[in-house]
């Protein structure tokens, strides 16, 4: 996702040194941009029950942080599915 940012947002910087149009380096950047929103869209869901995890990070979270949510989230909202190994049951 960041690279398609930086390919929208500085095209001139990028196509000078990639030998390309401006545009081209725009089209690209917003082509992987939207690619990649898509996969999160569609791939980005709890192995435990499916729900959609990126769609519940912009719908529920608050002032605009979903992608942190989505980031550092551990534990499923919807069945509390987690990543985490529970500390009493690790063997030392
Ligand atoms: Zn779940």
């Amino acid at each position: 996702m960041a690279p398609g940012a930086l390919a929208v947002l500085f095209p001139e910087f990028l196509g000078d040194r990639l030998r390309l149009e401006s545009w081209q380096v725009g089209a690209a950047g917003l082509f992987i941009f939207v690619c990649v929103l898509i996969w999160m869209a569609y791939g980005v869901k709890c192995p435990g029950c499916g729900v959609n995890l990126f769609l519940h990070a912009v719908g529920y979270t608050k002032g605009g942080n979903w992608l942190h949510w989505l980031l550092h989230a551990d534990t499923c909202p919807t069945c509390g599915y987690t990543t985490k190994v529970p500390t009493d049951t690790v063997t030392r």
